[in-house]
C-alpha cells in the first residue's frame, strides 16, 4: 500500500498495541504518523485504498480559533471501506481542509487527496492516527502495509523467489530426470496442482524439497512436476 502522506516521508511516533499515556495503560488501535521532515500540518492525506467513504466526521469550528472543538477524541475523521469490507480510518484531520464534495458514499481511488493532517480531537500535536479494521470490525496493525505492495486479503506468504531448478539427484529412480515445471499462480494449492497433472501429492512434494510447508506455496514459485505414474 502507498503511504497516506502525499509526497512526504512519514515516521511512526506510536505503534499499534498496548501503550501507557499519562500513566494509563490502554490499547492503541492504530499507528500514529508524523512527517519525517517539515510540518505535519502541511501534509496532504491520500486514500491508501480504493473504495467508498463510509463515514466523515467533522467537528464544529470553534468560533474563536477557527479550529475544531475537541468534543471527540478522534477529531475530524474519514473512514474508507474497500470492496472486501476492510475499513481504513484517518483521524485528527485538519479543519477546513477536506476535499470539496467528499461525503459519505463518495467513491475514492488510491492516491485521491482526502484532507490535510492536523490535530483535531484529542491530540497533543499534529499527527495522523491511521487505523485498519477487518470485515468483522477487529482492528489490526497497519505497519506491515506501509510503503510496500502488500494489500488486504493477501496471505502472508513470503515473496516469490527465483528458485533454482531442483538438482537432478532429487529425482527418484523410476521418475524422469527431465521433469516439467509449473509456475504457481493465485489460487493454486499443492494438492490441486498434483491432481491437475495426475500425480500424487507425495511425489509432487518429494520433487520439490524447497517447499517446506505444502500449505504455503507462493505465487510465482516454480515446481517440478513428476511424470504420471505408469
Ligand atoms: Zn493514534
Amino acid at each position: 500500500m502507498i503511504s497516506p502522506f502525499l509526497n512526504r516521508g512519514h515516521r511512526v511516533t506510536s505503534a499499534f498495541g498496548m501503550r501507557t499515556v499519562g500513566g494509563v495503560r490502554a490499547m492503541h488501535n492504530g499507528i500514529d504518523l508524523v512527517a519525517s521532515s517539515g510540518a505535519t500540518n502541511s501534509v496532504s492525506i491520500v486514500a491508501t485504498v480504493s473504495g467508498v467513504v463510509k463515514r466523515i466526521l467533522t467537528t464544529v469550528p470553534n468560533t474563536h480559533t477557527g479550529l475544531g472543538v475537541t468534543s471527540n477524541t478522534a477529531g475530524n475523521i474519514i473512514e474508507l471501506e474497500t470492496a472486501q469490507k476492510y475499513l481504513v480510518r484517518y483521524y485528527h484531520l485538519q479543519h477546513g481542509t477536506f476535499t470539496p464534495g467528499l461525503r459519505a458514499g463518495s467513491v475514492v481511488k488510491v492516491g485521491d487527496v482526502l484532507a490535510k493532517a492536523g490535530r483535531t480531537g484529542r491530540a497533543s500535536g499534529d499527527h495522523l492516527h491511521y487505523e485498519f479494521a477487518d470485515p468483522k470490525g477487529n482492528r489490526f496493525d497497519p505497519a506491515p502495509y506501509l510503503d510496500n505492495d502488500r494489500q488486504f486479503g493477501q496471505p502472508e506468504t513470503p515473496p516469490a523467489e527465483e528458485l533454482p531448478s531442483p538438482p537432478a539427484n532429487v529425482v527418484r529412480p523410476g521418475l524422469s530426470a527431465n521433469p516439467k515445471f509449473y509456475t504457481v499462480v493465485a489460487g493454486d494449492t499443492m494438492s490441486g496442482i498434483a491432481k491437475r497433472f495426475g500425480v500424487s501429492l507425495a511425489d509432487l512434494a518429494r520433487m520439490n524439497p524447497q517447499i517446506i510447508n505444502i500449505d504455503r506455496i507462493g505465487i510465482g514459485q516454480r515446481l517440478a512436476i513428476p511424470p504420471r505414474a505408469g
